[in-house]
């Protein structure tokens, strides 16, 4: 089957890769699509080590072909996700609790478990969750890594209904943190994003307030127009926009983080204690975060940008991503 896998001198490839047979517990999907996620770049580039020959992607959208005898999770005819959290152990203290993706002995698809850039992927089958229907695969694919993340992130924050949410950063994640911000969770959200369209964009979307962190002080807007935000979550990748979101929140504001530049925030300690601020950093979802996340996107409340590559396109899409030139998602066709 082909396959596009990470090579020695980071790049990716078109391969064909050999089966191999099912093993306990396990289903083989038959790939429809596969969303390309910046960390597909990280991997590639071996940022995290060397990973060539792994096949990659963890935005995968497949149907069942087959299931190992014993499974019952999912059956033939199925469609489900290969997603970044791919397998935890199932028993450690954070499989137990509702923080699986935690877990100190995951797997992760694309990574440490062939991905689903693929034509077919072996999964494991309690771990891949079934999409509803009503959802386009392609939808289906940004939801089970950008759309995920950013849904339980907004949940992490605690920010209820008709209370305010920073959202820093308004790219791929940012973009459908502002839909479940909106549309499923009902926040009142100011924008902010050192890229005009993608901020006219935010405002078509339903954005309160939009801010240029370039032009304007944004702490100081959020503070005086709303008294400061009830909390934020920071999807843009550097540190600015960390420190701009602790100064922007109100006394008992959290900041969630999941974009990851890798430097250090400037924290000052009597903010944080005196005002009762909480830093929390967040890692896609669970299982049981995808399925609403799915859900919420199979009633049309979020809607991915997604456009359909072929595999042989793997290379220019990570040369288009290394140059900021991607709007919305690429998803990689791999319906043969
Ligand atoms: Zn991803
Ligand atoms: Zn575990």
């Amino acid at each position: 089957m082909k396959a596009i896998v990470a090579t020695k001198d980071h790049k990716a490839a078109v391969v064909e890769k050999e089966f191999r047979a099912l093993q306990p517990g396990e289903a083989l999907l038959d790939m429809i699509c596969c969303g390309v996620c910046h960390t597909d770049l990280h991997v590639k580039n071996a940022d995290f080590g060397d990973k060539s020959g792994v096949v990659l992607g963890h935005e995968g959208i497949g149907v069942v072909k087959e299931v190992a005898p014993g499974v019952t999770s999912l059956k033939v005819g199925d469609r489900a996700s290969v997603a970044w959290f791919f397998e935890g152990c199932g028993y450690c203290e954070y499989c137990t609790s509702g923080r699986e993706t935690l877990c100190r002995s995951v797997k992760n698809a694309g990574y440490t478990a062939d991905g689903g850039m693929a034509y077919q992927c072996i999964v494991t089958a309690d771990y891949a969750v079934k999409v509803p229907e009503g959802l386009d695969s392609a939808a289906a694919s940004s939801i089970t890594c950008a759309g995920v993340t950013t849904y339980k992130a907004l949940k992490e924050s605690g920010v209820r209904p008709g209370e305010w949410m920073l959202l820093a950063g308004l790219g791929g994640l940012g973009n459908l943190a502002l839909q479940y911000a909106k549309n499923v969770f009902g926040m009142k959200v100011i924008a902010m994003d050192i890229n005009d369209g993608q901020l006219d964009f935010a405002r078509e979307c339903g954005a309160d307030i939009c801010v240029n962190p370039l032009k304007d002080d944004v702490a100081a807007i959020a503070m005086d127009k709303v008294g400061g935000c009830h909390g934020a979550v920071v999807t843009a990748v550097n540190k600015a926009a960390f420190d701009t979101s602790v100064n922007a929140v109100r006394a008992g504001g959290c900041v969630v983080a999941v974009g990851l530049p890798v430097e250090t925030m400037d924290l000052s300690i009597p903010r944080l204690v005196l005002d009762g601020i909480r830093v929390v950093g967040s890692l896609v979802g669970t299982r049981q975060d995808l399925v609403e996340a799915f859900q919420f996107a199979a009633e049309g409340k979020v809607v991915p940008k997604c456009q359909m590559r072929p595999m042989e396109d793997i290379n220019d899409i990570f040369e288009e991503m290394e140059a900021g030139k991607i709007r919305g998602r690429m998803v990689i066709d791999l319906a043969h």
